[in-house]
């Protein structure tokens, strides 16, 4: 499937029936020909993230709790013993194809609320820079019922989001979306490629194929996941998991569905960022920057005139020129009063007037044009 071999970030998402063998255990081997899989995408320069569930089922083993329905303190309990079960058990994996881990855990503010978002966004992003695949989990532990993402289908997707990731791979224990469950109907037709995602195929996920998946999440998940993704502009492959090497298996044409993307992830970035996000404050540049942008630059301190209203480091600002008209829209490095210590100086004053710099004023890869300025560059 080209759109694995040609992905530059992919997340993995692997469930607990995958992870965990019969007894309750890390199911070693087939952790360890997942590595290998894992190990091969890295060789090829690609940059993994893996989505991981087991805490639960690993921290029962652990704490003797059998396989009795388990009350919420109980199943907190049995994720914080399990978690760090469940990261030695990666560990032992990654380690022989020189693949360090991380570990991550998230609760659903920290990719929903902005400024926690660009927390978790810059320490995912130091971490694939530095050849460290991250292992993310839900933070079980602490969370309650609002701020859960319930499942990690869901959780995966939009970690895919935050990270930009173009393909986000959910391992599941069926091959793909068939038109009815394959497992009594002889008749069931495998999709392997879907461009929308309708009605029809939803209610499709929901009935025919809802004992797909002896996680949390079914097959109505996985969709619901592939939605989120599909905004986002990443592609999402559902293929089985239990086959060693999955990832290979569906690099040789082994059966998958492939959800495509609706925009490519950039464009649905800069779209977030021109249409979801209302800025309190913003930007007036010189006529060099305007320029500047839109030959694809980031705004530099030098070009910034003035700084108006209140914000703080990674909110949404507005950027105009000096006749006031809006040129875009950009998440800010600095907040309003540093941002205002520095306009108009040069990068390499920065340092030396705050005592840190934060690079640009806006990175370009963070700007939003909201339309073709009339000043074309020369
Ligand atoms: N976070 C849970 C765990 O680690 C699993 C949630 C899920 O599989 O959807 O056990």
């Amino acid at each position: 499937m080209s759109e694995l071999t040609a992905a530059r970030r992919i997340v993995v998402k692997v469930g607990s029936s995958l992870l965990v063998g019969p007894d309750g255990a890390p199911d070693g081997a087939w952790l360890s020909a997942l590595a290998a899989d894992l190990g091969r995408l890295r060789d090829r320069g690609q940059q993994v993230l893996v989505v991981s569930s087991g805490a639960v089922a690993l921290g029962r083993k652990r704490l003797s709790l059998g396989k009795r329905a388990l009350t919420l303190p109980e199943k907190q309990a049995a994720a914080a013993a399990g978690q760090s079960a469940l990261m030695r058990a990666w560990e032992l994996a990654l380690e022989p194809f020189g693949l360090p881990v991380a570990q991550i855990l998230l609760t659903r503010d920290d990719t929903e609320v902005r400024k926690r978002w660009l927390n978790a966004r810059a320490t995912t992003e130091t971490l694939m820079t530095l050849g460290v695949i991250p292992i993310v989990n839900e933070n079980d532990t602490v969370v309650t019922e609002e701020i859960r993402y319930g499942d990690n289908d869901r959780l995966a997707a939009r970690v895919a989001q935050m990270i930009g990731a173009d393909v986000l791979v959910l391992l599941s224990d069926i091959d793909g979306l068939y038109s009815a469950d394959p497992r009594s109907n002889p008749d069931a037709v495998h999709i392997p490629r879907l461009t929308h995602l309708t009605a029809d195929i939803e209610a499709m996920a929901g009935g025919a194929n809802q004992g797909a998946g002896v996680g949390t999440g079914g097959m109505a998940t996985k969709i619901l996941a592939a939605r989120i993704a599909q905004q986002a502009g990443c592609a999402t492959i559902i293929t089985l998991g239990s086959r060693p090497a999955p990832l290979a298996a569906v690099e040789a044409g082994e059966l998958a569905t492939l959800i495509e993307p609706a925009l490519s992830a950039k464009a649905a970035y800069k779209a977030w960022i021109a249409g979801s996000l209302s800025p309190n404050g913003g930007l007036v540049i010189d006529l060099g920057a305007v320029n500047a942008l839109t030959t694809g630059k980031s705004l530099l301190s030098a070009g910034v005139r003035s700084v108006t209203g209140r914000f703080e480091k990674g909110d949404a600002v507005w950027v105009r020129d000096e006749a006031g008209r809006e040129i875009a829209r950009g998440l800010v490095r600095y907040d309003d009063s540093d941002a205002a210590r520095i306009c108009g100086l040069q990068s390499t004053a920065i340092e030396q007037v705050l005592g840190f710099s934060e690079g640009p004023m806006i990175h370009a890869d963070d700007l939003a044009l909201l339309f073709e300025p009339l000043v074309k560059p020369a």
